[in-house]
């Protein structure tokens, strides 16, 4: 089977053939232009390979509701070129293929659960800390939609005492995106991330604000794992600091047999990167069922 894989993001669009066994044969990566400019090459990749159906995980706010009449687009985005853009229409239009479509971060969510390092538990969190921070979200085996989808790098967070950097974010003076994504990172601190990598206080307050993040998903959601992802977690000295935070930061009041081992609790992605892109192939999968069973 043949089977096409997008994952859409706001720098560049990975293209990929993949088959049911979530192996990629082929990909190709673009710069993310303007649609004029950058779907004809997308279209022509996809129409030469004979996909049988296509799956994307696409950044966003995006409208994946099955039943509301802008099923399909990017909505809000600030890459205003894209904003309120059809983007399932248009494959759809051009291919005849079943598409699948969900958020970036729940497709690598969905990627991780089917082929990584979720697969075997049904409920579990994946969060990039990248240039943006974005929360995918599986409870009981179904990638959690609700009234849009989950927007958790914008969960507010406490400041630490000594923080006078303003925050990136142009919504919120104290989300998680604008107080700990990469580019916040960059301005607080006024160098490149990964040219602080020396530099323990960038680290202890990455820590103690990605963990305050993490307290508030695990009392919400209850994930059995946590996968941390995105450029930023490169610095993997962060693993080991933010699972003693949360644990401080629980103080004991939950006791679950998940918990007793935070480092097979809270752990990187392990597919080489590929969680995405596997995660748009499994979109696209489920939505072949789907249409199957549908008839
Ligand atoms: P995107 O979020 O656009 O998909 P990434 O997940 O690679 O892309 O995130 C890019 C951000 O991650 C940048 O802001 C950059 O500063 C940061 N980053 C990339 N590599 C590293 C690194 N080795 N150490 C720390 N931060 C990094
Ligand atoms: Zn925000």
């Amino acid at each position: 089977m043949t089977i096409g894989a997008l994952e859409a993001g706001g720098t560049k669009m990975v293209c990929a053939i993949g088959n049911e066994n979530g192996e990629i044969l082929d990909r190709m990566s673009i710069p993310t232009l303007s649609p004029g400019e950058t779907m004809p090459a997308m279209l022509e990749y996809f129409q030469e390979k004979e996909i049988q159906a296509l799956g994307i995980g696409c950044f966003g706010p995006i409208d994946a509701d099955r039943n509301s009449p802008t099923f399909g687009h990017i909505t809000t985005t600030p890459k205003l070129e894209w904003a309120n853009y059809n983007i399932v229409g248009k494959f759809q239009e051009a291919l005849h293929v079943p598409v699948g479509f969900d958020t970036d971060v729940n497709g690598s969510c969905l990627g991780e659960a089917t082929w990584g390092i979720t697969r075997d538990v049904d409920s579990s969190i994946y969060v990039t800390v990248g240039t943006g921070v974005g929360v995918g979200i599986m409870v009981n085996g179904q990638l959690l939609h609700g009234m849009l989808h989950p927007e958790a790098g914008h969960i507010l967070l406490q400041r630490h005492p000594e923080d006078t950097y303003p925050g990136k974010c142009p919504y919120h003076p104290n989300c998680m995106e604008g107080l700990a994504a990469g580019p916040a990172i960059e301005e607080r601190w006024g160098k490149k991330a990964y040219d602080l990598a020396d530099n323990d206080k960038v680290w202890e307050l990455e820590a103690f604000y990605i963990a305050q993040g993490l307290v508030n998903y695990i009392l919400t959601v209850s994930p059995k794992r946590i996968i941390l992802g995105g450029g930023v977690m490169h610095q993997t000295q962060l693993f080991p600091m933010i699972r003693e935070e949360v644990k401080r930061l629980l103080n004991g009041y939950i006791q679950t047999k998940e918990l007793k081992d935070m480092d097979t609790y809270i752990v990187p992605c392990s597919l080489n990167d590929n969680q995405g892109i596997m995660g748009a192939l499994k979109l696209a999968l489920t939505e072949l069922e789907r249409e199957g069973q549908r008839g």
